[in-house]
């Protein structure tokens, strides 16, 4: 299921230049420029769009047009459903390799607190661990 969430964590979590690396020779043409990931607009064709690493967000200081990780697929040829897909297995992976083997390493700040399903386990361990006393 497509949800809200879902797309906000598409196009937030996942790191532009992560995107590109893994969409290799579909990918715009794309720089690194003082630290900047600078790429070629999909709308202008301009190598002007530079993506703000707060939001993850793609400006185009050209044309003006702001592109966002799914706007990006959309705009070199695939379907919705199948960009929702793709960023969806990507992001996983970059998951996978941010946190390596050993899952529990990962530092608490990377949970945020509208996280529901962190929030479920804190619970549930609260109730396994938290109470010492055996209930009756
Ligand atoms: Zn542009």
């Amino acid at each position: 299921m497509i949800t809200r969430a879902l797309l906000r964590s598409l196009r937030n979590d996942l790191p532009m230049p992560f995107m590109f690396r893994q969409l290799g020779d579909k990918a715009p043409y794309s720089k690194s420029v003082e630290g900047r990931f600078r790429f070629q607009c999909p709308h202008c064709g301009e190598t002007q769009a530079v993506v703000n690493p707060r939001n993850n967000l793609a400006h185009c200081f050209y044309c003006g047009k702001n592109i966002n990780n799914i706007d990006l697929l959309l705009a070199v040829g695939y379907e919705f459903v199948d960009a929702v897909g793709l960023l969806q297995r990507w992001l996983r992976l970059y998951d996978a390799e941010r946190d390596g083997p050993d899952m529990v390493s990962r530092p608490a700040t990377a949970i945020q607190p509208s996280d529901q399903g962190a929030t479920l386990i804190g619970h549930i361990l609260r109730q396994e661990f938290g109470n010492p006393r055996p209930r009756r």
